[in-house]
């Protein structure tokens, strides 16, 4: 099967890259083994929240004259500041393209609610989340009401409520129930997001909803509800508002993640009608290098078929997507057998108080100036590392997972598009 462009990993990374690629021209597939870290994620993407010294970061741009100092290997480190802004000018834009509508920006952070109640820093935050430009001060509204499905264990309202009066805001939670969730209360395994957001995308289960929050949110000027609505419409808050007749904000829940869900699943759309190829359930096992270039690709669903490109991205996530495994001794990059930077002592990888900085979670594979793959220390002159699987970088400590996977998407992209002189 030949393309022009191969990408392993069909996450956030892979599909920015490959939207990119396909909207110059590049024939493009992404093989994808499964679910990528979306499905699970808070409905933000992060830029910079902190240095790896642990100092909080409000204007990302600002600080990464100190991030280069203290995390010479860090992504953005090698994107260097003038790349970085010119690819954080290209994002809204190109989510709006993929109707995926987010509020923010990169010169300084905004604040979103945890599900636990607590402001998280970001960059983007998908609309109609819960968002303000402070954790601390005054919000805009004097009564909110937050509701929650009776029995869903993964929204928190109480901790919510209490953040929302320390600042200003009458707040009174409600309980809501409806026959249509009933086959879901059975089990109580069942109520979890993905399932409610199903039952929430007919009209006539919305319309209700509509009609409870009218009916009992009182005087509140704004109604908040856990993130369970619009797995596949956009148009799930507009319908409740409309029908409640007032502010209707999300806040997140735990996961699964469904706007999470909801933007893979755009992306997916948006890759494929632009013309991309997307093969879901399918895992690259192996690779065939030749004089420093990939030359074929192999997956478990295609046998001895190989897959041939001119260029390969490498974006398979890290390990909680199996883009790398670790083994008591060991650990490695699967497909290619790339370089991967870790201390030998393995007491090194981790502390032991969980919450403390993990050193594992900066693993990833190490690549050139141009995110080129290397292996035994040579670079692979057409393979391309983007997103989760890179090192250097801290997503947990340093909150900037998702705009690592979305700014090496895009560079990786212009790389091959200079290379093969399009777009
Ligand atoms: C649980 C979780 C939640 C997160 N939440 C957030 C958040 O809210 N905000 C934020 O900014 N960052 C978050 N992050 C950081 C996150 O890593 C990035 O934001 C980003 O989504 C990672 O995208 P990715 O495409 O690089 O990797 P992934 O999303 O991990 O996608 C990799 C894909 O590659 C596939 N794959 C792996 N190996 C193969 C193979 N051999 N063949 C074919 N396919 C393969 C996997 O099945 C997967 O679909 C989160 C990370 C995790 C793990």
């Amino acid at each position: 099967m030949k393309f022009d462009t191969i990408i392993i990993g069909g996450g956030l990374s892979g599909l920015v890259c490959g939207i990119r690629l396909v909207k110059a021209g590049r024939r493009c597939v992404i093989v994808s083994a499964g679910q990528s870290a979306l499905h699970f994620s808070s409905g933000s993407f992060d830029l910079l929240n902190a240095l790896p010294d642990g100092s909080p970061v409000e204007c990302p741009l600002e600080a990464l004259g100190q991030l280069a100092l203290q995390a010479p290997e860090h992504p953005y480190v090698k994107l260097g500041v003038e790349r970085m802004k010119a690819l954080l000018a290209e994002v809204p834009a190109f989510f709006a393209g993929a109707g995926v509508a987010v509020e923010g920006q990169g010169v300084r952070n905004h604040y979103r609610m945890t599900p636990l109640g607590a402001w998280h820093p970001t960059w983007l935050t998908l609309k109609d989340f819960f968002c303000c430009g402070s954790p601390e001060g005054k919000l805009p509204w004097r009564k909110a009401a937050i509701f929650n499905i009776a029995g869903f264990l993964d929204f928190y309202a109480e901790f919510i409520a209490g953040d929302l009066k320390k600042r200003g805001v009458e707040c009174s939670v409600h309980l809501f129930n409806m026959d249509a969730l009933e086959h879901l209360r059975k089990n109580p395994s069942e109520m979890r997001s993905a399932n409610i957001a199903r039952v929430f995308e007919k009209q006539e289960n919305l319309e209700r909803l509509g009609e409870i929050l009218r009916d009992e949110a009182g005087d509140a000027e704004v109604v908040l509800l856990p993130a369970v609505f619009g797995l596949e419409r956009a148009d799930a808050l507009a319908c409740l508002r409309r029908v409640a007749n007032r502010k209707v904000m999300l806040l997140p829940t735990l996961p699964p993640s469904v706007p999470g869900i909801r933007t893979q699943l755009q992306l997916k759309k948006y890759f494929q009608d632009c013309g991309g190829v997307y093969m879901l359930g399918d895992t690259v096992m192996k690779a065939e290098v030749e004089d420093g270039h990939v030359v074929r690709v192999y997956s478990y669903n295609h046998g001895n078929i190989p897959f041939v490109a001119d260029d390969v991205v490498l974006a398979t996530g890290s390990f909680f997507s199996q883009g790398l495994i670790a083994e008591p001794g060991r650990v490695y990059e699967p497909v290619f057998g790339l370089d991967v930077k870790y201390p030998e002592e393995r007491e090194q990888w981790f502390d032991l108080n969980f919450f403390n900085r993990q050193a594992y979670q900066s693993f990833g594979v190490e690549t050139d100036g141009g995110f080129r793959g290397m292996r035994g220390g040579k670079v692979l002159d057409n393979l391309y590392v983007a997103g989760a699987v890179l090192g250097g970088f801290n997503a947990v400590k340093e909150g900037c997972g998702g705009g690592v996977s979305i700014l090496t998407a895009l560079a990786v992209a212009q790389q091959i598009m200079d290379k093969r002189k399009i777009g």
